[in-house]
Parts: structure tokens; sequence; C-alpha cells
């Protein structure tokens, strides 16, 4: 939407779906089957509320067309793919987003949240999801007899050992007050007991917000993968390998941004609507790789409260945790989230856009 002169700003509306069967018990649940990337076929359902972001956003689309006399600048709308899968925004930056529209200087996007009630919405500042590498590492042994081990050796031992290593990259080498994740997610080796197999792969999982963080992690990883393959005598032809198979960046909210959404959010939603936003948290989305090719873009994530006013309470008064989260298969959206979704939104891009 080209509206004069002024700031070109992006909002982004996830929205794929998930390979589960909704047990929401609504009439409107899903029914719907799908196709999984690796082929398997599957019930899919919106259980992470990607249809209420596409519907905030026509919902925005609406209201930013008709209050066109108030506000001036390029508003842009994109509807993002595979967000769950972390490849969707990369992938269209790759296939020349910015080729076909203007460089926006701020990126927004909101999620459902099942903390804050229907009608609020959550803002936070600064740090709010890690970002994410996939790590494939393969460690090589020398196959033979399970009988046999002094004339082989061993990867299921060493991948052991390597685990057992990773332990001490989180707590004793990377700086204690930086947020990261280690974790070994997966391991694959060997078929039957009497044979010691060639080689062991693992798939790791690793979390970070700052890039020399994340750089430290990979580095370690292969630093003490490697140490334990020369450690049990590997030759120089058979050493570990490694692959990266996705990295994703951090979500880090504008601090001026936030700033400048406030005061708005206040007036439209009311005060009491507007929750600090959830702690700072290590679970990851792809949002921020649309910014990540602008310099000095800046990004905004709002967290939009879908849930009952007694969760919140229980929340709030005790900590406890809603019982169906985003991927759950009861988990939902209350209907008020729908119109209070598109007022946040458009409020927050009614005063990005606001005329001088
Ligand atoms: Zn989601
Ligand atoms: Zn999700």
């Amino acid at each position: 939407m080209k509206n004069g002169a002024g700031p070109v700003v992006m909002f982004r509306a996830d929205m794929d779906a998930l390979p589960l069967k909704e047990d929401s018990g609504l009439p409107y649940a899903s029914t719907k089957t799908g196709t999984t990337l690796d082929g398997i076929q599957s019930s899919v359902a919106h259980v992470c509320g990607h249809d209420a972001h596409v519907t905030w956003l026509i919902g925005v689309a609406k209201v930013m067309a008709a209050q066109k006399a108030n506000w001036s600048g390029t508003l842009i709308l994109v509807g993002q793919p595979a967000e769950e899968a972390y490849m969707g925004a990369d992938k269209m930056v790759k296939d020349g987003l910015y080729s076909k529209i203007p460089m926006p200087s701020v990126v927004f996007a909101s999620h459902t949240n099942p903390i804050w009630p229907a009608g609020a919405v959550g803002l936070g500042q600064g740090r709010r999801m890690a970002g994410a590498d996939q790590m494939k590492v393969t460690l090589y042994g020398i196959g033979g007899h399970g009988s046999t081990p002094h004339a082989s050796k061993d990867p299921i031992v060493m991948s052991a050992q390597a685990i057992m290593a990773y332990q001490t990259i989180v707590s004793r080498r990377i700086d204690q007050t930086e947020p990261v994740v280690l974790t070994v997610g997966s391991i694959q080796a060997g078929t039957v007991g009497n044979i010691i197999p060639d080689k062991a792969t693992m798939n790791l999982s690793l979390r970070w917000y700052s890039k020399p963080a994340r750089e430290q992690l990979i580095a370690m990883v292969k630093q003490m993968t490697d140490g334990v393959a020369l450690g049990n005598g590997m030759p120089a032809d058979r050493m570990p390998e490694y692959e990266n198979n996705q990295s994703i960046t951090p979500v880090i909210n504008d601090d001026g941004l936030v700033a400048t959404a406030r005061p708005a959010l206040e007036k439209a939603l009311g005060k009491e609507n507007i929750y600090p936003g959830i702690p700072m948290q290590m679970g990851s989305e792809d949002f921020q790789m649309l910014g990540d090719p602008i310099k000095d873009v800046k990004i905004l994530h709002l967290e939009i409260g879908v849930a009952k006013p007694a969760v919140v309470k229980a929340f709030m008064e005790k900590g406890t945790m809603p019982a169906y989260v985003n991927h759950h298969p009861k988990f939902q959206v209350e209907l008020p989230a729908i119109a209070a979704g598109v007022k946040a939104n458009a409020t927050v891009l009614l005063e990005l856009l606001k005329k001088p």
C-alpha cells in the first residue's frame, strides 16, 4: 500500500500449519490432511494460531485502507510460509523478495500467545527469541566384530565421550551471562550388538543470542569432537565431519519501537491490557531473517493474547502455565482475540506511519 512520502514498514503474518490432528472440539476445527516435507501423510491444523495471524493481516489491510487519510508512507503486508520449519523467511529473501518490494526500515510481526487474555497484548523489550542452528556431527570409527574392540575403533563410545564433553561447553566455557543451549537431540549408529559400526551421527540443536556466542558454540563442538577422535587414535583421513543444516537469527525488539508502540497500544486497548511481554526465551522463530539483509532495520514482535481470562489469572498468581499451549492439539484462539489483534496491529502501524 503506497500512501505518499514516509517510512516503509513491513507487517508479516506467518501462515503455515502443523502436522497434527486438531482436538479443540470446535465446530470449525480443521479436518484437512497434507504431506510433510518427509513425505508423511498427516492431519494438518493451525495449532500455532497462524490462521489468526492471516486473519489479522486481512483486518489490518482493511483498517489501513480505510484510514489512508491518517497515515503516510508505504505499508507492505507479507504472508510467510514455512515458519515452523524455520525456512520460509530465509527462502523468501533468497528468492528475491527485495527485488520485488521496497526495503522496509521496520519489520513488524505478532504472534498468538496463550498466556495473555484475548483483548490484551504482551510487549517486551530487547531479546525475545533465540537464534538457532541445527548441526549434524558425523564421528567415524573403524568397524569390526563386537568381540574384538581392540581391532576396531568404536564410534558409539566416541559419540558418548563427545556428548559428555559437550556438557562443559555451556557450563564451563561460554560466558555465564550469555544465554546458550546445546542439545543433542538424535544419535544414530549401528545395527546389532555384535558389530562395531564404522560411524555414528548426531543432530544438535544450538540456541544463542549473540553472534560471538554462536561462533564459539560451533567452534567448541568441533574442537571437542576432533579431540575425542584424536584421543581415540583416529587417523587424519577419518576425522569427524560437520554440517550446518539451518541457521536462524534471534528476534530482538528495538527498544525505541517498543517505546513508540506502548503509549499507542495503551490508548487503544487500555493500560491494564498491555502486559510486560514474556521473559526472554530460548525458543526460536525465523521472522527476523526478513530484516537481516537490511542495514539498520528495526524489529518489533508483539505477543497477542488469545487465552480465557481464568488461564491468565492462574499464570499471574501461581505461575501455572496454560494446559493447552501452542502446538497442543487442544490449543485454541478465543474469538475476541481476532478483533483485538487487528486493533493492536493496526494501532502500531498507524503510529509507525503517523503523518509528520
Ligand atoms: Zn507460531
Ligand atoms: Zn509454532
